[in-house]
């Protein structure tokens, strides 16, 4: 009987070569080393981490350990493609997939509402974000003073924004926001709650920010997704005959890139200064501090082929302290300089930067960049 687990333990491994369990059933990291006896999948250590948490639901184990014939049987019988098929049933298009890069918020109510809540096998428990209207209160960060008080928002596909209010009775909201423009992305460390949303829109051109979150998870994703579903909506009728697979990637957007860099004015003589910049596809937005309410300013970076250049360090006649690793974006209007502190920061700008300037440009791109040409 001694050997017994050591010929489980290879079956294990045939199981596991099998198409679809070449993956995490829950991220899509590759060669998952945990599985969950209970739910017959196999998944990522992180992933197996959050499977912990739902412990009347799923019982895991590590790969390596020692396994018995039953068990294997069992995940043999079982696996990610069974898995999905079963807890992927009706998986709405607009709703968002986590990755294993993606914030634990985003990752742990994935794997609840496949396994926990069954979301995706009963359509009914997706009228939350399914329904096209939404309301309910928000903590959101007061524009000025940091604090956050709790906002009634109301998210309305037939308005076509989402809208918030400054006091309870209020008849008109505090600001509208066009779902046209709008943008979600989980900031947990930036805001400082594992909730935190952000939420960006445009007005008048300029991009604004609010900072929200909901004290439950369940709660806050779904506001997320209700907002992804309106985005989709949107699109749908903006661009007919557009497949999801067009649609979808252009819901929400994660940002590029995000830190802080120093920066100088237009003449170069200003002295540099330092700023929390994001690089929000080729919005290049800079604030004085990460959780301001609107950019001080913007860089448009437009493609090589439109005369948009970056290169490491400054020119040689760049006057005034600033940060060792330095950064020349080249536009066709002025060249603009930047500072990072370390060189791993400006290997990862410049990479961001390259990757907009390396894209051709699409038709509507032209009219942002018009807009930033004429701008003071
Ligand atoms: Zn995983």
């Amino acid at each position: 009987m001694a050997t017994e687990p050591e010929g489980s333990n290879r079956l294990l491994q045939d199981v596991l070569a099998r198409p679809g369990n070449d993956a995490c059933a829950d991220c899509g990291n590759p060669e998952p080393d945990w599985a969950s006896l209970t739910l017959g999948v196999f998944v990522c250590q992180a992933c197996s981490l959050l499977h912990r948490s739902i412990p009347h639901i799923s019982r895991v184990k590590p790969l390596q350990e020692s396994w018995e014939a039953s068990e294997v049987e069992l995940m043999s019988s079982a696996g990610n493609r069974a898995a999905r098929v079963k807890y992927e049933q009706k998986v709405p298009p607009f709703y968002y997939r986590p990755t294993h890069t993606d914030c634990k918020l985003l990752r742990e109510q994935w794997i609840r509402a496949r396994y926990e809540r069954n979301e995706f096998e009963f359509i009914e428990k997706q009228e939350p974000y399914s329904a096209g209207y939404r309301e309910g209160f928000l903590w959101k960060r007061g524009r000025d003073n940091g604090q956050f008080l709790s906002r009634k928002f109301i998210l309305s596909e037939r308005e076509g924004a989402l809208k918030y209010f400054n006091k309870q009775d209020a008849r008109d909201p505090k600001a509208v926001m066009k779902i046209e423009t709008l943008n979600a992305t989980f900031q947990p460390a930036k805001i400082g709650n594992p909730c935190g949303l952000q939420i960006t829109y445009l007005k008048d051109n300029s991009t604004r920010n609010i900072f929200v979150y909901h004290s439950d998870a369940k709660e806050t994703v779904d506001w997320f997704n209700a907002i992804r579903a309106a985005r989709f909506h949107y699109l749908q009728v903006a661009f007919p005959g557009a497949s999801d697979e067009e649609l979808v990637p252009k819901l929400t957007r994660n940002f590029m890139k995000e830190g802080f860099m120093e920066k100088t004015g237009p003449k170069h003589t200003e002295g540099f200064k330092k700023r929390w910049f994001t690089m929000d596809d080729r919005r290049l937005m800079y604030f004085k501090d990460p959780l301001d309410a609107y950019a001080r300013g913007e860089v448009f970076i437009g493609s090589k082929e439109n005369s948009y250049t970056v290169l490491p360090g400054l020119p040689p006649t760049t006057q005034g302290y600033h940060w060792p690793h330095g950064i020349t974006i080249v536009t066709p209007d002025r060249k603009f300089l930047f500072a990072c502190e370390t060189e791993a920061e400006q290997r990862d700008w410049i990479a961001s930067f390259q990757r907009v300037i390396n894209r051709p440009m699409r038709p509507q791109e032209y009219a942002v960049e018009a807009h930033f040409k004429h701008k003071p």
